[in-house]
């Protein structure tokens, strides 16, 4: 089957520089699958992703998500990228797509809220659901403006907070690692990276 969802995913990356995951289309154990990636690229943002249809449905969020349902935070929506993604920590060669230091700042799964057929949900510009991850949880939503641009709101519950939780709890659910380890690690610019981890005296741990 003509993989469409992931055709342009596909034609923005050359998959003989980056390492990033090949473009096929899967379905996690849970199905339910969803990912924040700190991404210290050109700017430094936060790519939020839901698994839906085989794909991760992917909006970049400049800021990162807030605890704070005051806050409404601008979110791009950006290509669908494979399931696979959600597994990726590293560095993208500097001149290609998305150049820079990548890690998995918080990652569970995700649950629409009554059973709402997400893509539905997508199409008619408002996704209310759950999240259960690591620094991530309770309800949130997402919110249309108009085009590709969306809010994301966490919704007023126990885990809503004024808490920063970009500087309080910084690092890679799945290495502990900060960016600048990460691209120390694996032979990035840790200089660049670095400039997008907080201040070592802001942080909690
Ligand atoms: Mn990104």
């Amino acid at each position: 089957m003509a993989n469409v969802a992931l055709e342009r995913y596909r034609t923005k990356r050359r998959f003989e520089k980056t390492p990033e995951p090949a473009p096929r289309r899967r379905r996690s154990t849970s199905g339910q699958l969803f990912v924040v990636q700190k991404h210290r690229a050109r700017q430094l943002h936060y790519d939020f992703r839901l698994e839906a249809g085989g794909v991760l449905k992917s909006w970049s969020v400049p800021k990162g998500p807030s605890l704070d349902p005051a806050v409404k935070r601008f979110a791009v929506a950006v290509e669908d990228h494979p399931v696979d993604y959600a597994g990726f920590e590293g560095i993208i060669p500097e001149g290609e797509y998305g150049g820079g230091t990548v890690m998995v700042w918080d990652r569970g799964t995700y649950r629409p809220v009554d059973g709402t057929d997400v893509a539905a949900a997508l199409r008619k510009d408002q996704l209310t659901f759950t999240l259960q991850g690591r620094k991530l949880k309770g309800g949130w939503t997402l919110l249309r403006l108009r085009g590709r641009h969306w809010l994301l709101i966490k919704r007023r519950d126990r885990y809503a907070s004024t808490r920063d939780i970009a500087v309080s709890a910084p690092t890679s659910m799945l290495t502990g690692r900060t960016l600048a380890q990460i691209a120390a690690d694996e032979g990035g610019d840790v200089a660049k990276a670095a400039s997008g981890d907080p201040p070592k005296s802001a942080r909690r741990r």
